[in-house]
This record gives C-alpha cells, structure tokens and sequence, in this order.
C-alpha cells in the first residue's frame, strides 16, 4: 500500500532515523579518523638512534633521580661569551662537573659545531638544564654562541635527526627553546625554534 499518508508517514519515521543516527555516524567518523591516525604512525619507519659519541666516565650513578615523563624537549645553545663558535662537549662537562660542581654535564645530548652528537646525561636520569622542568624534559645543547652566530648547517641536520628521534622516545613531548620556560636568551636569536617545532 502506497497511500500518500504512509509515504509521509514513513518519510518522517525515516527524518527521526536519520537524525538519530547523525551523531553515531559523527562518533564512527571521528574514531576512523583517530584510527586513520594511528596508522598513520605505524606507517611512518622507526628512526634510528643517531650515533652517539658515548662518555661512559660523565653519567651518573644508579642512585641518580630518575626522569618522569618527559613532556619537553628542551633546545639550548652553549652561549658562552668568549667565542661565538664555542668550545666543546668536553669543556662543558668539566666546567659543570668541577666549577658548577654537578653531577657530571647536565645535559642529555650535545652536539659539536662539526654535526657529531655527544651523549651527556643518560635519558633516565634527570639532568640540570632548565629550572623546575629538569625532572619532566631532556636537555639538548648545541655547541657556540647563537646570540652571535648561526648553527651549523650540520648542526642543524643533527639537531633534527635527535629531535626526531627523541620525540619517537617520548610522544607528545613538545619541542621548547630554553627562553620559552626560563628568563633566558639561551637558545639564542639565530635558532629558529618555532621551526623546529613545525618539522616535528
Ligand atoms: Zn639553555
């Protein structure tokens, strides 16, 4: 039977459906769009751990206070006043280690104006490079002074690369210049950080 009433009647039986149905359709597409997303990172390949150059003499004990979750990756230049180009992994662990009188460097990575990368701290471990965030961030310090001159573009390579690769380590860690928590010119006028966060 096709009377013009049951037609109308079903066409509004089938309007309540629809609408009905509206927000569970809503609710699919956002969680296929959540899964699309998911896949999305398992599709993008692993990065490898960049080479480290290891110092097995600059971490610290067992004993050491271990990291929470690191919810920042916390970018620094050396900024020493002497020499725009700056000194070397070496030179800042002794000056931490015996003037500051830390528990050996306080950064977890350095990387030397030639693009080589140095493990400072260990990840575990909580370093002393960004007051009140030491506990919950990892420190990466690039060699020189970028108040005064501009990071190497090997610099910059590896500086991406660890970025990247410790962002893998700690999802969700949000990429900082020293200056964007503590009162601090570090990392200096010459490094872009908002652009490191846009590659992230
Ligand atoms: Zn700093």
């Amino acid at each position: 039977m096709v009377g013009g009433r049951e037609v109308g009647a079903s066409d509004e039986a089938l309007l309540a459906l629809a609408l009905a149905l509206i927000p569970r359709v809503e609710g699919i597409m956002g969680e296929a769009q959540l899964i699309l997303d998911e896949l999305r990172l398992f599709a993008e390949p692993p990065i490898t751990r960049p080479p480290y150059e290891q110092h097995g003499g600059w971490s610290v004990g067992e004993a050491h206070r271990r990291m929470r979750q690191v919810e920042y990756l916390v970018v620094h230049h050396e900024g020493g006043p002497d020499s725009p180009e700056g000194s070397s992994a070496l030179a800042i662990n002794r000056w931490q280690r015996g003037t500051l009188g830390y528990a050996g460097i306080g950064y977890h990575i350095i990387i030397e104006r030639d693009g080589r990368i140095h493990e400072g701290r260990p990840l575990w471990a909580v370093g002393a490079h960004a007051m009140g965030f030491n506990s919950n961030s990892w420190g990466v310090c690039l060699i020189g002074n970028l108040s005064l001159t501009s990071p190497t573009p090997e610099q910059m390579v590896s500086l991406r690369w660890v970025l990247r690769w410790l962002g893998q380590q700690a999802p969700g860690a949000r990429i900082v210049g020293h200056g964007e928590i503590n009162n601090t010119a570090c990392p200096g006028s010459n490094l872009d950080v908002a652009a490191l966060r846009a590659d992230q």
